[in-house]
């Protein structure tokens, strides 16, 4: 998949709309989910034009993977999760359902988050 330059992100990494930031760096953003699923619930995007893990995975350098990790990191400790726990899900394509196609991590916590996904356990 090409990536798109008018995906919400992107405009949000522009300048163009506005985000409730939390953390920013050279490499990486962070702001807050516009709907959140729990009382901490911070998007961490690459500031890099990347779709989702794969194109990431592919293309961007080490130093924007492991900058990408360490933002994580930060936001989790900035947040207070480090200290109570929390998840980071990247939603990846159609079967994951990623709505917005510029690649970023969702870190949720300060609630107890259920089990790790929807739905009963997966039987073949
Ligand atoms: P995903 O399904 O993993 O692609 O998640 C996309 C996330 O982006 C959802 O949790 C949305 O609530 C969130 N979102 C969409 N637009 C915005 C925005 N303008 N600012 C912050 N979060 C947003």
């Amino acid at each position: 998949m090409s990536y798109d330059e008018n995906n919400i992100f992107a405009k949000i990494i522009r300048g163009e709309i506005p985000c409730d930031k939390v953390y920013e760096d050279d490499h990486c953003l962070a702001f807050n989910d516009i709907s959140p699923r729990a009382p901490v619930h911070v998007l961490v995007i690459p500031k890099g034009a990347y779709v989702d893990l794969n194109d990431f995975h592919e293309k961007a350098s080490d130093l924007e993977i492991a900058a990408l990790m360490r933002a994580v990191g930060t936001v989790a400790r900035m947040t207070g999760v480090s200290e109570s726990g929390y998840r980071f899900i990247a939603n990846n394509g159609i079967d994951a359902r990623q709505e917005v196609p510029h690649l970023h991590i969702h870190v949720l916590g300060k609630r107890d988050l259920g089990g790790m996904v929807g739905r009963a356990p997966f039987e073949d």
